[in-house]
């Protein structure tokens, strides 16, 4: 059975950093989140997740997403946050726990070329703006607006 939620881990000196991808319906999110649990046991200090991989989440993998973030007894963040992650956070915003969110993708889309491409913000340079910034197209250099508005994609910061 091909599993739709993977991580991999690696340690940079004392923080852990962790890469998930989420990218279809899954029913087996509470095992592999259990494994994950289980891993994570071994160390302590902080965690980092790389979210920039989940391109999806449904009602089983929220409710466990949700009680395994609250179960972690160190400190988490959440690092190249996938669009995706961002606005179901906006949501919902129990899938950030506790964690803070260090950076995330902001989606664009050109009006010349129809090109679909995200841009990583860190999100210090972002918050206390009233818009987000303009980027070129990758394809043809148009400066285009992101698709979402700072109020909008930046709520979950509370501000
Ligand atoms: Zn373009």
């Amino acid at each position: 059975m091909k599993t739709s939620m993977q991580y991999r881990i690696s340690r940079e000196s004392s923080m852990t950093l962790v890469s998930l991808t989420m990218t279809t319906p899954l029913d087996d999110a509470a095992s592999v989140l259990g494994d994950l649990a289980k891993e994570l046991a071994k160390d302590s200090g902080p965690i980092v997740f790389d979210v920039a991989g989940v391109s999806y989440f449904n009602s089983p993998a929220i409710r466990g997403w949700v009680l395994f973030v609250e179960a972690l007894d160190r400190p988490y963040s959440f690092r190249r946050c996938s669009s995706y992650f961002i606005e179901y956070g906006n949501m919902a915003q129990q899938i950030f726990g506790a964690g803070t969110v260090e950076s995330l993708h902001v989606p664009y889309r050109c009006a010349a070329c129809n090109e679909d491409f995200e841009v990583l913000e860190m999100v210090d340079s972002l918050s206390g703006r009233d818009d987000l910034p303009v980027a070129p197209c990758p394809q043809c250099r148009a400066s285009t607006p992101a698709v979402v508005t700072a109020s909008d994609f930046l709520f979950f910061l509370g501000t």
